[in-house]
């Protein structure tokens, strides 16, 4: 097998890693549910190393070890070096697919994307698009997770965003179905498609579009120069970013109908939103517009917040030890007496961390926005 070009700064962070004692062990979330060396940031960068000096044969064991990271880039916060641990896995996973060699468990991925444009095995619920305007220039494309396991949302941050922008906003459709589809990032993270390739074959048109707001902060770090896998710009795309660069900028000018209590909430910063698109500051202006009372921090909060494991793709393939890493995180309310209930700033977080406890109250930070500004019908 001929030794593979994964370019000259996953050479240089291999290295790093093959030679640092481990400084960003305790912070990965998949090495702490799973309790395995392996599967720690130096495990897998160090397996990738020695795979890729032909040392180690590549495999379908060596490329499973190569999903075992969530992309939460929380080793990234105490490492010296500042190793983007995803960004060299990513390129892994696509190394190793294009080899022959993935999860079994992901496969199905793409039967779901073919049959319904996105990562579940069922079509979308309904939606309520009597906010949207189909001809508007600023569109909103929810977040798959949100468009499925909370569709009551779409519509209300249709009329949020109305609210906000004093105009309705369009709903981003797949032209097949009407529905909207996922923006195919868990595609990319499972290794079995380039972005690129999922932006020209699988994105609907932006005709007629100026600007495109998201909650889904895989979508929004796509759009970002500084993520783990960004995108380069394509002539004539509408520019993306993550919905809650527009309500920082603009909810300080509306003041909330309903304000908030959360004297008995956690704060949780879903690590996309906070390390990929080093959104916390976004956050805590968006907090001081709708509670009264705001949700207290985490012992490891804002950019040192932990991972949840809730991306699509850990779940499919590690599903046991994604809960365990959710109920890491849930367990933080058990040390505080005056904890009775978590808020998260993704859709993705939510739905991980009530799956793993349906004991504990887990909200959305957006659905408590759409909450504050009467927006819940
Ligand atoms: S990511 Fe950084 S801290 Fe972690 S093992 Fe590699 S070099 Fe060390
Ligand atoms: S990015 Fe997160 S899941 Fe991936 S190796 Fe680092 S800490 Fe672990």
């Amino acid at each position: 097998m001929d030794r593979p070009d994964l370019g000259a700064d996953i050479e240089k962070m291999t290295a790093y890693c093959t030679y640092c004692p481990k400084m960003c062990r305790f912070s990965c979330p998949a090495a702490a549910a799973e309790g395995r060396e392996t599967v720690t940031p130096w495990g897998m960068m160090r397996l990738l190393e020695l795979a890729r000096d032909g040392s180690v044969e590549l495999d379908e064991e060596v490329a499973d070890i190569f999903h075992h990271c969530t992309g939460c880039r929380r080793c990234q916060t105490w490492c010296k070096h500042g190793n983007d641990v995803p960004r060299a896995l990513w390129k892994a996973r696509r190394w190793a697919a294009e080899q022959g060699f993935m999860p079994p468990q992901l496969a199905s991925l793409l039967d779901h994307f073919d049959a319904h444009d996105r990562p579940f095995d069922q079509p979308p619920p309904e939606v309520d698009d009597t906010p949207f305007d189909e001809s508007a220039g600023l569109a909103y494309w929810p977040d798959c997770s949100t468009a499925q396991n909370h569709p009551h949302l779409v519509g209300a941050v249709g009329r949020l965003l109305e609210k906000v922008t004093g105009s309705k906003v369009r709903l981003i459709r797949s032209e097949d179905t009407g529905a909207t589809p996922c923006c195919g990032f868990p595609l990319s993270a499972a290794g079995l498609e380039e972005s690129e390739t999922i932006r020209a074959e699988r994105w609907p048109a932006f005709a007629g579009v100026e600007r495109v707001v998201t909650d889904c902060a895989a979508l929004a770090a796509w759009n970002r120069p500084d993520s783990s896998w960004p995108m380069e710009p394509r002539a004539g795309d509408p520019e993306v970013e993550h919905i809650f660069g527009l309500l920082a900028k603009e909810l300080p000018q509306l003041t909330a109908t309903d304000p908030i209590d959360g004297a008995d909430s956690l704060l949780h910063h879903s690590c996309y939103s906070a390390r990929q698109l080093d959104g916390v500051d976004q956050v805590h202006t968006i907090i001081a517009q709708i509670y009264e009372t705001p949700p207290a921090a985490m012992a490891y909060d804002g950019d040192e917040s932990p991972c949840c494991g809730g991306r699509h793709h850990y779940r499919a393939l590690e599903p046991d030890s994604a809960k365990e890493a959710a109920r890491r995180v849930l367990n933080s309310m058990d040390r505080r007496d005056d904890a009775s209930s978590m808020v998260t700033t993704s859709s993705n977080c939510r739905c991980a961390l009530s799956d793993a406890d349906d004991q504990k109250q887990v909200t959305s930070l957006l659905e408590l926005v759409c909450q504050a500004y009467g927006c819940l019908e």
